[in-house]
């Protein structure tokens, strides 16, 4: 069975087919170090690294690349508002980014290039564009000129007439068309100790040549999946390509995938309506991050999600219930239940049917409790909730009474009595779930 992945590129579904076998190559477009990133970022991520554990899943090696964008307009003026040297500031952040990866569950990509590291790379694709006239030299940077681009606009639906007719000449710029986008903007003074030399002048990168040049370092010039937020589509992607196929004459992404917005009770996240939410917001209010990746995991990808703090709380519930469901004791997986998650994430990445799915593994009272276990243990392999056995642990007879007690209580429907009584099995330290089984104990 093959991975199907819906194609920015085309609008289609398509079969994955790997340049390189088994292996596959794969790039996302990662954070810029100047703040903390938000959970709309993180979604993002939790769904790149859905990705990688369903090909891993399904057999193949997988080569990711997160890039960590380390200089730009942002980084700078935060470094400078600050007055620490940029690489200061941008480390900063990266740690706080890499510790919330972790606290997510995950996967740390085999690659994070940092733009600042391959200012050489960035330099020779812009010399070379500049020799094949794919590029021009302006009085604030060099451009590159979309109008010799084949196909330009392509991935967000753009046609190029309509925008040539456009055409103006902006005095500030000094570009030949407005969608001209810089390769590489001149060294000014603001800049301060922040600037490379390069043949064409001193300066620095454009956001999109260090994603092409770090993507094209690591992967080669094809490659299989870049991914990426919807916001990322125009100009970033569209750039991306533009510049990296005429520098190569080859095709630069294979599949592109595309991750839906995240809105905050139902409107786009930004500093200015405060709603912009961290990770370290969501521990401060007494949550797990791994309930986030719960609740992300409950939309496709390519929807839409509404994150409230209500779902949050849900999506927290849901997942301690999960974790309920885990015996002691880990069996043999459920061959039919295996397969049917497999079809699952094959399907475009399909987590809220893969979601579903564990629960009715976890419900299914048809197979062993250690068979469930397994099953679920398996499924967590993609899901990455941390789901583990449950540990063996002795109760205690007082423990059991009070339990037995409840249950007589709960028999009797005298419900005052059984929460007086569950309260009292909590502030021993011991929590008591009622599940189909009947009643189960468990640590506190
Ligand atoms: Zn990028």
């Amino acid at each position: 069975m093959a991975l199907v992945l819906f194609n920015t590129l085309t609008g289609e579904k398509e079969q994955l087919r790997p340049v390189h076998d088994r292996e596959v190559r794969t790039y996302h477009c990662g954070p810029t170090v100047h703040d903390f990133a938000h959970v709309g970022n993180f979604r993002s991520s939790i769904i790149y690294d859905i990705l990688r554990r369903t090909l891993e899943y399904a057999g193949y090696h997988v080569e990711q690349v997160m890039n960590i964008t380390d200089i730009d307009d942002k980084t700078i003026k935060r470094s400078q508002e600050e007055g620490v040297p940029l690489s200061s500031l941008t480390l900063r952040y990266e740690n706080y980014f890499l510790a919330d990866l972790r606290h997510l569950n995950i996967k740390v990509p085999e690659h994070l290039p940092h733009a600042t590291h391959h200012i050489g790379g960035m330099v020779v694709i812009i010399e070379k564009l500049l020799r094949d006239g794919f590029a021009y030299k302006a009085d604030d940077g060099i451009y590159f000129d979309i109008t010799k681009s084949k196909g330009y606009g392509t991935l967000a639906g753009i046609k190029l007439e309509s925008e040539t007719q456009s055409r103006i000449s902006n005095d500030e710029y000094d570009k030949k068309n407005v969608r001209d986008f810089a390769l590489w903007k001149f060294w000014t003074e603001t800049d301060g100790e922040n600037g490379f030399d390069a043949s064409f002048g001193r300066g620095r990168p454009g956001w999109h040549i260090e994603c092409s040049a770090m993507a094209m370092s690591k992967l080669g010039e094809t490659i299989d999946i870049h991914s990426g937020g919807v916001d990322l589509i125009f100009p970033h992607h569209t750039n991306e390509i533009a510049q990296s196929e005429a520098v190569t004459g080859k095709k630069f992404v294979n599949n592109w995938l595309h991750i839906e917005f995240l809105m905050v009770d139902g409107q786009k996240m930004s500093k200015s309506l405060g709603n912009f939410i961290t990770i370290r917001n969501i521990v401060e209010r007494g949550f797990s991050p791994i309930a986030y990746r719960y609740f992300v995991l409950g939309a496709h990808y390519r929807t839409k999600a509404n994150f409230t703090w209500e779902a949050l709380a849900g999506a927290q519930t849901a997942l301690q219930r999960l974790k309920d469901h885990m015996g002691p004791e880990v069996g043999e997986e459920d061959a039919d239940y295996r397969q049917q998650f497999l079809e699952c994430i094959l399907d475009d990445l399909d987590m809220p049917r893969a979601l579903a799915l564990a629960w009715e593994v976890a419900k299914d009272q048809n197979l062993s409790l250690a068979t469930r276990t397994a099953t679920l243990l398996d499924f967590d392999r993609v899901l990455g909730l941390g789901l583990k056995p449950q540990k063996i642990v002795e109760v205690p007879d007082e423990i059991k009474q009070l339990v037995a007690e409840r249950t007589e209580a709960r028999q009797a429907k005298n419900w005052a009595k059984s929460d007086e009584l569950r309260d009292k099995i909590n502030d021993l330290g011991w929590v008591v779930l009622d599940t189909e089984s009947g009643p189960r104990i468990s640590r506190k």
